[in-house]
């Protein structure tokens, strides 16, 4: 008898998005679908969007991190024995799962982007690697089968009205030996680049900070949001790092995209495939996010932008 497929995770719209694979493999290999809920704020409405029971984690209280429920995990799988468990690839959702899985004693693939169930009930799981270049599938041959899948990977099924199961709440875990001191918001400069119908994007081709002024007009014209490649989050932190995208950042969905001194690394590109519409502003012709984009301005940011803001303006009252 399987024992079912458990979803864990931290924020609301990744247990929604893993409940659509959580729910393909359970519907192979049987089971219930169980969302483990380690979120501090309310659950989202999870049984609508496929599970079917859900057990709410307890946090032990402001001081303690999120691996401090860890053990109250490892003690709930170790009896329920899920077939398989898919834990949110946030920050601290890849350190839950990696704790999980040492003390589980199983394997785990991941940043998984597809998972498949095989006839023998081992479920494929493909990573991506090199960069995003080439795709990896592997197995975990023992149990719980774990992975971690980043958020945005996978789309919430439409909810189902009326659905609804039992909700348990898991014992309060014992205090975790590291206590956390404080915690502060991140300031939020920028807004969501990740749900921007526009995103505008700035490179290392931006020579100063004070020039992201010339983008956020632009986004502002466009009722957009300034996203960023890595070095500039990274390395310069112009910007904030929920802001930067790619591979090992956001993957965005805009109508629109447009690269303001942005080479087209694969690692940056990765980010911005599912995007309707690219243009790409870049002084080298041979820039490789020419490759992929829809309409390409040859030439210096510095002369192109404030021109396209200008015509912008203009053309839209603003
Ligand atoms: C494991 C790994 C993961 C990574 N993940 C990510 C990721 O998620 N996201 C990401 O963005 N990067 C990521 N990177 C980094 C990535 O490989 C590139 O280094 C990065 O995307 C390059 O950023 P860029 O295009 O801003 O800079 P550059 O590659 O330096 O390009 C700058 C561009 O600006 C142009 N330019 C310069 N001056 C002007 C001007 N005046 N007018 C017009 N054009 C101009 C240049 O021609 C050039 O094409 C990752 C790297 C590794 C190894």
């Amino acid at each position: 008898m399987m024992a079912g497929i458990w979803v864990v995770a931290e924020h609301a719209d990744t247990a929604l998005e893993l409940l659509t694979p959580a729910r393909q493999v359970a519907d192979s290999l049987g089971g219930p679908v169980v969302a483990v809920w380690l979120g501090r704020q309310e659950a989202p409405p999870l049984f609508a969007h496929g599970a079917d029971e859900v057990l709410v984690c307890t946090h032990g209280g402001d001081d303690q991190p999120l691996e401090a429920q860890v053990p109250v995990l490892v003690a709930e799988a170790l009896q329920a024995q899920p077939e398989a468990i898919l834990v949110g690839a946030s920050l601290r959702g890849r350190e839950v799962a990696a704790r999980m899985a040492a003390a589980l004693g199983t394997g785990l693939g991941s940043s998984c982007v597809a998972l498949r169930v095989r006839t023998d009930g081992l479920v494929e799981m493909d990573r991506l690697v090199f960069g995003g270049r080439a795709v990896q599938t592997v197995v975990c041959t023992t149990r719980p089968q774990m992975a971690t899948v980043a958020p945005r990977t996978f789309s919430p099924a439409p909810p189902v009205e009326g659905r609804s199961g039992t909700v348990r709440t898991l014992p309060a875990p014992p205090p975790s030996p590291v206590t956390v001191v404080e915690r502060k918001p991140k300031p939020a400069v920028s807004g969501d680049v990740a749900g921007a119908r526009v995103v505008v994007c700035v490179g290392r081709g931006m020579e100063r900070e004070e020039d992201l002024e010339m983008a956020r007009r632009l986004a502002d014209i466009l009722g957009g949001e300034v996203g960023c490649t890595r070095p500039i989050a990274e390395e310069y932190h112009w910007l904030p790092e929920h802001t930067y995208i790619g591979l090992s950042g956001q993957q965005v969905k805009p109508e629109l995209y447009i690269g303001i001194g942005v080479s087209g690394q694969i690692q940056h590109v990765i980010g911005i495939t599912d995007a309707r519409v690219i243009v790409a502003i870049n002084r080298d012709e041979k820039a490789p996010i020419f490759e992929m984009s829809d309409f390409g301005i040859v030439g210096d940011l510095y002369q192109v932008v404030p021109r396209l803001v200008d015509e912008l303006t203009r053309a839209l009252g603003k």
